[in-house]
């Protein structure tokens, strides 16, 4: 979609610090991290939310939710965890509308958040 910023990371037309990349899903690292780990998974196909997600896209979302888990334990978080985030619309947060999942790891994080 031409004007989502993720799809422009995705096209290479803006610069992101890549942890990994296949045909279907990208991850790179948050460019305002709120924790020592922060990135961000997320399906190379433009889907604006997790409310938009259709039934044939289960096994994608499988498949972007077993990629943060294994990224997250590449990158320190396998032992003490992380905290893997899906914000949706306005009330959740969302400020991207191209689906992605944060993980964040590398400390202690508080429940409920604010
Ligand atoms: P959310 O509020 O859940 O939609 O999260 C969007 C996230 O995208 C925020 O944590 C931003 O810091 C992050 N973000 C926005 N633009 C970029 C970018 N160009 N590269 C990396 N992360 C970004």
């Amino acid at each position: 979609m031409s004007d989502c910023i993720f799809c422009k990371i995705i096209a290479g037309d803006i610069p992101g610090k890549k942890v990994y990349e296949d045909d279907e899903i990208l991850a790179f690292h948050d460019v305002n991290p709120q924790a020592p780990v922060h990135f961000l998974v997320i399906p190379k196909k433009h889907i604006r939310n997790i409310m938009e997600l259709e039934a044939a896209d289960t096994a994608l979302l499988g498949r972007l939710l077993f990629k943060a888990q294994e990224l997250a334990v590449e990158q320190g978080c396998g032992e003490k965890g992380a905290r893997f985030v899906i914000n949706c619309k306005d009330n959740g947060g969302q400020t991207v509308d191209h689906l992605h999942v944060h993980v964040l790891g590398g400390r202690f994080m508080e429940w409920p958040p604010g």
